[in-house]
């Protein structure tokens, strides 16, 4: 038996196919979710001008301490007449303008103010609680960069700067094809041998939380004229991802269906466990996976690969699986051929994350899996990971 391909090899060779897709302009209010497909510059110094830090008094350090007049009161949007002269303090708000002359703001809660005058008792430092102009950000500077996928921080920090539309990738449009002859609709009553479909539901959720559009979804029972059908339509998009039929099964028709349709397999069956029988393709620019049918096997699949391929598409900077740092709370027996994504449950002990399996590890217990938010790489070899020792996870969304 040959060896089979790792996952940094099936990881490698759907990188190596995935390119960026082209580019849109985006209101930044639609942006979050989305992926820059250049910096995003700051429009405007951040902030625009010097502004207080709190509510207090505008003031020369160099008066201090002493007695002042308080000759005006600025508040937020409403800047100063006029610039102040020694031996003046202005009231301010926070966010309001730092008026000429002043250098330091002193908060209200350290003064005596009485018949417009402060009595500032203490020597108050040049530049306190004075924000700098482009303190943040300089007007011109990059201020989320190219690559990134934008959250609320980074859409806030676009929106600050006066950044009012951002170059993003477009969303990847993917085709979902689910194949099996038992397969029902969840409502739908169940005749004898049938199931209801999971796979659907698993990865539409999976695609839309990834950034991508899911175009279309259609269900195909095990025939080959109806997979042709589905399939030469699902290849007019970016993606196609199918469930079930890659395995070795007389009814198991989806690559030999592809391969009429001209999609070039680059490979099939990965060390991998669940997900086995994976397979990856591609016809022109557009990307094929064959995930298996088994609900849990479709999950992780979709987190390990099919993921990073919608990421690479939308030009994300590291688009390869993002694990984190965990202790194992029971032991883990290792497979000695594939590497095994274990179903665990986070828990927070003491500042760690420790990660507990779930009952139940399965490729068809999707129920069980339901319960994990984690999956707890456990690298092929011999023997166990013991209880305590710190493996890698994927946080499951
Ligand atoms: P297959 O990969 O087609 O051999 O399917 C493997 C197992 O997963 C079988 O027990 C199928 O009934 C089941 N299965 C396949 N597709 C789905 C689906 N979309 N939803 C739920 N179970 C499925
Ligand atoms: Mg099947």
């Amino acid at each position: 038996m040959t060896e089979l391909l790792s996952v940094d090899g099936a990881l490698d060779a759907i990188l190596a196919r995935a390119q960026r897709l082209e580019s849109e302009n985006v209101p930044i209010a639609w942006a979050a979710g989305r992926v820059l497909a250049a910096d995003a510059r700051a429009a405007v110094d951040l902030p625009p001008f010097a502004s207080s830090a709190m509510d207090g008094f505008a003031l020369r350090a160099g008066d201090t301490p002493g007695t002042l007049p308080v000759v005006e009161r600025v508040a937020a949007g409403r800047p100063a007449s006029r610039a102040l002269s020694a031996g003046e303090a202005m009231a301010i708000a926070t966010g309001a303008v730092v008026p000429g002359g002043a250098d330091a703001v002193i908060p209200l809660e350290y003064v005596v103010e009485r018949d417009n005058t402060i009595d500032v008792g203490e020597r108050v430092r040049a530049g306190a609680h004075v924000r700098p102009r482009g303190g943040d950000v300089r007007a011109g500077e990059t201020v989320v960069a190219d690559g990134t996928r934008l959250g609320p921080a980074q859409v806030g920090a676009a929106a600050a700067a006066g950044v009012a539309v951002v170059r993003c990738t477009r969303r990847p449009r993917v085709a979902v094809v689910t194949t099996g002859t038992e397969l029902r609709s969840p409502g739908e009553p169940l005749g004898p041998g049938q199931i209801y479909e999971a796979n659907a539901s698993i990865l539409a959720a999976a695609l839309q939380s990834a950034g991508a559009d899911v175009v279309t979804v259609s269900a195909v029972a095990d025939d080959a004229g109806l997979h042709r059908e589905a399939l030469a339509r699902a290849l007019e998009q970016d993606l196609v991802v199918t469930s079930g039929g890659v395995s070795v099964g007389p009814h198991d028709l989806v690559r030999s269906v592809e391969r009429e349709l001209g999609v070039e397999e680059i490979f099939w069956r990965v060390a991998v466990k669940p997900g086995k029988p994976l397979s990856f393709g591609v016809r022109g620019r557009t990307l094929v996976f064959g995930l298996p049918g088994n609900p849990v096997s479709a999950l992780v699949c979709f987190e390990v690969f099919v993921r990073t391929a919608v990421r690479a598409l939308q030009g994300e900077r590291d688009p390869r699986p993002r694990y984190v740092a965990g202790d194992l709370a029971a032991a883990i027996r290792r497979n000695a051929e594939r590497d095994e994504f274990v179903r665990a449950r986070t828990t927070l002990t003491d500042g760690r994350v420790v990660l507990e399996p779930v009952s139940g590890q399965e490729s068809h217990m999707i129920a069980r899996a339901a319960a994990a938010d984690a999956l707890v790489l456990a690298p092929r070899g011999e023997g166990e990971l013991a209880s305590g020792t710190t493996v890698r996870f994927l946080p499951l969304a």
